[in-house]
């Protein structure tokens, strides 16, 4: 369901910015956006009315389903500046299939892709002031879709808003990463939206996640609801172990969220000549490898945050330490990653647009 439109994005600059009144030097993750943003709805079968106008409040009706039945999808990616001002992106064309793939689960009509690319690139030309050069800064790109027919019959929408925001963002440091291997919650089921970025996904974890924060942890690593023998990934990065010189890290599939970062890790890793293991990870060998000092590092891979090192795991009330020196893999990959983002490294992959 690819459904295409001939009208242009049609433009409603700003009077006047509001960029001199931020902070770029102590900015929150997520909570100030630019000027500008995108909208387009999507009405009788079609994407209608692309527009970007100034970034600002909606009048949605309380009875759009969105808020009855979270139809309601959603991307994060960011633009990059060089020391010459050059804009890039990471990979975009994978974002606008996987809000697609996440669409067709939450039975949403698919975005275009000639719209989300003139969309972004319109967006970004208009707002470049909030993208600042250097390494680790950024500005996040939020897409998103919601149902905005009216009514509270639990069925599909027929018409639905397409968004984008943007937001800026500066490198930093999640300080101290310690997580609790689920053995209760769980995140996603076989069959389930595990692998969609849908909204709903995201709610149901922050529960379980606030008791793991009230025990001094700050994320959980999901595990597989039938056995919870499995790890899968955390709240918003996909998961790397690394035992001995091996780096493990589950299969995507229905569970979970198929990340750009972990495909360009994994890609990172083998032209290193580091041996990749895609494949079902026991909670078991995990606990046995810090037992026996054969796990060096444990890392979440994701778009916010790049990198993260963990720096102990705990699971079934016993805390394990991961020798806090040991980041190496990680911190040689994170360097890698984002210099080809910043421009910094030559782009041998092709993944900068
Ligand atoms: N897993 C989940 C559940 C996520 O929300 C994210 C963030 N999109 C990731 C993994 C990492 O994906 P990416 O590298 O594409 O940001």
């Amino acid at each position: 369901m690819h459904q295409t439109t001939e009208s242009k994005i049609t433009v409603q600059k700003v009077k006047n910015s509001r960029i001199a009144q931020v902070d770029f030097k102590n900015l929150t993750f997520g909570n100030i956006f630019s000027d500008h943003m995108f909208e387009c709805d999507y009405i009788n079968g079609s994407w209608q009315n692309p527009t970007i106008k100034p970034y600002g409040p909606l009048t949605i009706s309380p009875g759009a389903k969105v808020f009855h039945y979270a139809q309601a999808v959603f991307e994060g990616m960011k633009a990059y500046k060089d020391d010459n001002g050059n804009v890039f992106l990471f990979r975009p064309e994978l974002n606008h299939e996987r809000i697609n793939k996440s669409s067709v689960r939450m039975a949403m009509p698919e975005f275009p892709k000639d719209i989300f690319f003139e969309a972004l690139e319109t967006l970004l030309q208009l707002d470049q002031e909030w993208i600042k050069p250097g390494m680790g800064n950024s500005l996040y790109i939020r897409p998103f879709s919601i149902a905005t027919q009216v009514g509270v019959s639990a069925s599909p929408s027929d018409q639905y808003k397409f968004m984008i925001l943007l937001s800026p963002a500066q490198a930093y440091y999640t300080g101290d990463v310690k997580v609790v291997i689920a053995q209760k919650y769980s995140r996603s089921a076989n069959g389930g939206v595990g692998f969609a970025k849908a909204a709903g996904n995201y709610g149901a974890q922050f529960f379980p996640t606030n008791l793991a924060k009230a025990e001094g942890f700050q994320q959980v690593i999901w595990t597989d609801a039938n056995e919870h023998k499995y790890l899968e990934e955390a709240g918003t990065m996909n998961v790397f172990f690394r035992i001995n010189d091996t780096l493990l890290t589950a299969p995507t599939g229905d569970r979970i969220l198929d990340g750009i970062t972990r495909k360009s890790v994994i890609d990172l890793a083998k032209r290193s000549h580091i041996k990749v293991e895609e494949r079902p990870v026991l909670v078991s060998e995990v606990v046995d490898a810090a037992k026996n000092g054969t796990l060096k590092e444990i890392f979440g891979a994701g778009t916010a945050a790049v990198i993260s090192p963990v720096s102990a795991f705990s699971y079934a009330n016993v805390t394990y330490n991961i020798p806090s020196n040991n980041h190496e893999y990680a911190l040689k990959l994170k360097k890698e990653l984002m210099d080809i983002q910043h421009n910094v490294a030559e782009d041998t992959f092709g993944w900068r647009h």
